[in-house]
């Protein structure tokens, strides 16, 4: 048992090893954590990931098959047989990959093993999003105008539903993900062909034609809370990240806290992202997203997993949220009460993509020379070298670069800072976009929506 937990206060699962069911900078990132806890990890690789570093520093790793992400990262019966012949008690999924599939979790419990995640149950809800809709309503949480039910394939109904909401309004499937399967729909002469082409994208895509319906945000923000329990009925947000730097629904940048938010109107929203956990039974960690206009909360997802920016609020809270994670899957009680989640200054992260920086297309092959900042208030959390290989394979993400300063202000310049002391040979990086995005005065002032960096964008291409 690690010296590290305290084993009289635990009621829950314990274990020794954790098999790190991903890869690149999170299967470090968690096996720092592991590793300060004193527990030992088991790396899984794909043939493609074979000379990744942290291969080379786990206690253990494995090849669980080839490069495709199908036959490897997301072959269950491959981890779990991993997991069997080397003896780990528990799986953490990381994000992505099987980091949100219900039946992979309960197939980990079912082996015997802890899953370092919600259970299976919180897992399906949360994955549906009416389910999810409903249950957050039941918790006092702030929804999207719209209906906690699955629109029904009648057009006639259809149409009542959008004139009660007011056009625009926005059409979703209810298991969509990854900014797909959903289509804005302007006025009533398009309804109808958006209501029937998003349903087939959705039986497609996610297995279920299952479609809601809700008002579109003409200028929203994207602003998330990150939440912590454990399996004592114990929970506590740990305050908010503003997301709205986004491409093609996907993040850019992020930072915490999200500025210029009044602290009496962020609190009570924190406080039923809680009380939704407490009546969910959810347990680890987790992320409610929000959009944010004209001054209002509207709920749009949960995500029921680590998230790639949890750094920022790691560096404004002073916690190890990873750490917090494995210990709650280790059924230890939270050591901290809302009172003592105490946020400090501002961090921002940037997602460094091996990509090109205008057209955004992914950029594979072998780094021949990296310079990463360092100093005070700069975190890099990577897996790369020189002589790295990235593999064509996977996620574009190479590292993350984090900044923490007092003031938003002084952590936009030390961005600058270490942006400028940030150099990736060999292949292309998004290091020169992001360069210029720190440049940007209305970012600067804060003055961003969802759409400004597409919007950025297309004007930079014009000129
Ligand atoms: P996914 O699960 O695919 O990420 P989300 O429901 O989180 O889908 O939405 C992804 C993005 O789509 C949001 O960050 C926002 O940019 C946009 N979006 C979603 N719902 C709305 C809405 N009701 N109004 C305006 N934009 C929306």
């Amino acid at each position: 048992m690690p010296e590290t937990f305290d084993s009289s206060r635990s009621s829950g699962p314990r274990f020794d090893t954790v098999l790190i069911a991903n890869r690149g900078e999170i299967a470090a990132r968690i096996q720092k954590a592991c590793r300060e806890l004193g527990l030992k990890t088991v790396v899984v690789y794909s043939e493609a990931d074979r000379e990744a570093p942290y291969g080379k520093t786990a206690d253990n790793a494995l090849c669980i098959g080839p490069s495709s992400a199908a036959k490897s990262y997301l072959n269950r019966d491959a981890l779990l047989l991993a997991a069997r012949l080397t003896g780990a008690g528990a799986i953490h999924p990381g994000y992505g990959f099987l980091s949100e599939n219900a039946a992979f979790a309960d197939a980990v419990e079912k082996a015997g093993l802890t899953f370092i995640g919600p259970s299976a149950a919180s897992i399906e809800t949360m994955g549906d999003k009416i389910a999810a809709k409903r249950a957050m309503i039941a918790a006092g949480v702030p929804c999207v105008p719209g209906p906690d039910t699955a629109l029904a394939d009648d057009p006639a109904a259809a149409e009542r539903v959008a004139l009660e909401i007011g056009y625009p309004v926005i059409v979703k499937a209810a298991g969509g993900g990854g900014g797909r399967g959903m289509r804005v729909v302007p006025d009533a002469g398009q309804l109808h062909e958006a209501v029937a082409l998003t349903r087939e994208e959705a039986r497609k895509a996610f297995g279920s034609p299952s479609l809601y319906m809700e008002k579109f945000l003409g200028h929203p923000r994207h602003i998330e809370i990150q939440v912590l329990c454990d399996t004592h009925g114990n929970a506590v947000w740990l305050g908010h990240r503003d997301c709205s730097m986004q491409r093609r629904h996907q993040k850019v940048v992020e930072e915490a806290p999200a500025p210029g938010i009044p602290p009496d109107v962020i609190r009570p929203v924190g406080q039923a992202c809680v009380e939704a956990c407490r009546q969910i039974g959810y347990r680890g960690v987790g992320t409610f997203e929000f959009l944010y206009e004209d001054g209002a909360f509207y709920f749009i997802e949960m995500n029921t997993r680590l998230q790639v920016e949890h750094p920022v609020t790691e560096m404004t809270s002073g916690l190890d949220i990873v750490q917090a994670q494995i210990r709650a899957a280790q059924g230890d009680p939270l050591d901290l009460l809302q009172g003592d989640v105490k946020c400090d200054g501002h961090a921002f992260e940037c997602r460094i993509n091996a990509e090109d920086p205008d057209t955004f297309l992914p950029s594979a092959g072998v780094i021949t020379d990296v310079a990463l900042p360092e100093g005070p208030g700069i975190r890099v959390d990577t897996h790369i070298h020189a002589g790295y290989k990235v593999p064509p394979y996977y996620d574009s993400l190479i590292a993350k670069l984090i900044v923490h300063a007092p003031t938003r202000a002084e952590a936009m310049a030390r961005m600058r800072e270490a942006l400028a002391g940030t150099r990736v040979e060999g292949i292309s990086t998004n290091i020169p976009f992001l360069r210029a995005l720190f440049e940007d005065s209305a970012f600067a002032r804060g003055e961003t929506d969802i759409h400004y960096l597409e919007q950025w964008l297309k004007q930079r291409s014009a000129s």
